[in-house]
This record gives structure tokens, C-alpha cells and sequence, in this order.
């Protein structure tokens, strides 16, 4: 298969960018200034710039099958390290998505991939409270509960790296964020909540009390967007299946 319409595409990107701002590429040699970090799934619906509806140099993007934190990860570090001390971005944001591949994966039975060492640490919350999970009888109401569990965890988990710890230390302003992307409906939520400082994360419920006692994801945002575009009345996604949890425990 050619890749030739690729380049085609990249062209007429090119005139679109430069045709209302003639000077957008030159600024863009100049330095990237961007003030977000994101931590993303390597799924192709959730690009960053798209969901966030920002151009080129506005967000430093880190992704990741099922956007798991391993704190062993050397990749990872060393863009956390960029983007803190060097870049001095201000908000981090842990972002999954509902439906997302690698939790399914995690859910199910097959250990046989290297996915599957990657996905473990989801693997383990499963499995420890198994019960929890497994009473959501809808499938993909259980998966989309992990989804955002998953996400809650990985914020605990940024919020543990030195890298972070010394920042507040020093008085950084440096702001965590768990939000997670409808991929049937384009909408963004905040699991919330905010984290700013070791006090606020130390004063977070643990991962295996946020199991056990569900919210519903929501924003004043959100809320906004589901007026604005009217159709979307709730019992939509996420409100479907928190439903669901509370129905069948
Ligand atoms: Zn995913």
C-alpha cells in the first residue's frame, strides 16, 4: 500500500495552518511552551490535541496501552522529568477512555501476550475484588467501571513519583488530573479529584475504597455539552453502568 496520500494530507494541512496565521510554523520553531501533560491509552480514537481541540505545542503527550503509570518505567520518567523541570507544565492528566481494549484484556483470562505483564497491576485490582467487579452483570458496564478505576490508580501513582514530590516540595504549582473520554460521544469527564500537593494526595481515599464505593463521573462541563447537543439525555455511558453497579451489589 502507498503512503503517498499521507503526504498529500500533510500539505494540505500545511496551507489550512498557515492560511488564517502565515506565522504559525515559525513560532512553532521557536520554542514549545506547552502547560499540559497528558497521559493517554495508545488507542487511535484519543489523540490529545483532538479531544482537547489544541494545536501543535500545546500539549506534551505520553501514551501507553491502557495509559498505565509503572513507576519502573524509564520512558515515562524521563518525560515526566522534561515536562516538570524543564517545561514546567502545571497540569498532568491522566486520561483512559470507556471501552478501552487493555482492560478487557486485563479482565479476561488469557495471561499469554507481554501485554499481559504490562496490564498487571490492573489485573490485580480485579482479581482482589473480584466479587465487586464480577456482580456488574452487563460486560461492558464492568469494563467501563475499570476504565475509570484504572484511571483513579494511575493518578495515585503519578502522584508517588520523586519527580512530583520534589516539585511540590519547591513550590512547583503542579496539578493532577484523572478525566476520561467517551469514545461514543467525544465528551471528556473529570473523575476528580484535583490533586496539588502530597497533603491533597495523602488525603486521598485508597484505590480499594474508590472500588467500593462508585460515583458517577460528571462535570460542569460535561453538563454543558450534553445540553448543548441536546440529544444526549443521560443514560449515556458511564451514567448506564454506575446504574448498573448499584443495582446488582
Ligand atoms: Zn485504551
Amino acid at each position: 500500500m502507498s503512503l503517498d496520500h499521507l503526504f498529500d494530507r500533510n500539505v494540505a494541512w500545511v496551507q489550512a495552518k498557515t492560511r488564517d496565521d502565515p506565522n504559525f510554523f515559525s513560532r512553532m520553531a521557536g520554542q514549545q511552551l506547552p502547560r499540559l501533560m497528558w497521559i493517554g491509552c495508545s488507542d487511535s480514537r484519543v489523540t490529545a490535541n483532538d479531544v482537547l481541540g489544541l494545536d501543535p505545542g500545546e500539549v506534551f503527550v505520553q501514551r501507553n496501552i491502557a495509559n498505565v503509570v509503572h513507576t519502573s518505567d524509564m520512558n515515562l520518567l524521563a518525560v515526566m522529568e522534561y515536562a516538570i523541570e524543564i517545561l514546567k507544565i502545571e497540569h498532568v492528566i491522566v486520561c483512559g477512555h470507556y471501552g478501552c481494549g487493555g482492560i478487557q484484556r486485563a479482565l479476561g483470562e488469557d495471561r499469554s501476550a507481554l501485554v499481559d505483564h504490562w496490564l498487571q497491576p490492573i489485573v490485580m485490582l480485579y482479581r482482589k475484588h473480584r466479587p465487586l467487579f464480577d456482580a456488574i452483570v452487563d460486560v461492558d458496564a464492568r469494563v467501563n467501571r475499570m476504565c475509570e478505576l484504572n484511571i483513579e490508580m494511575q493518578v495515585r501513582r503519578v502522584a508517588s513519583i520523586p519527580t512530583v514530590e520534589n516539585a511540590w516540595n519547591r513550590g512547583q504549582k503542579l496539578e493532577l488530573h484523572g478525566w476520561i473520554y467517551g469514545v461514543d460521544d467525544g465528551l471528556l469527564r473529570d473523575l476528580g479529584p484535583t490533586v496539588g500537593s502530597a497533603a491533597e494526595r495523602d488525603a486521598l481515599v485508597s484505590i480499594d475504597d474508590r472500588v467500593r464505593r462508585p460515583i458517577e463521573p460528571t462535570s460542569g462541563v460535561r453538563r454543558h455539552a450534553m445540553e448543548a447537543f441536546g440529544g444526549m439525555k443521560p443514560g449515556g455511558c458511564c451514567e448506564r453502568h454506575v446504574r448498573d453497579v448499584r443495582y446488582t451489589r
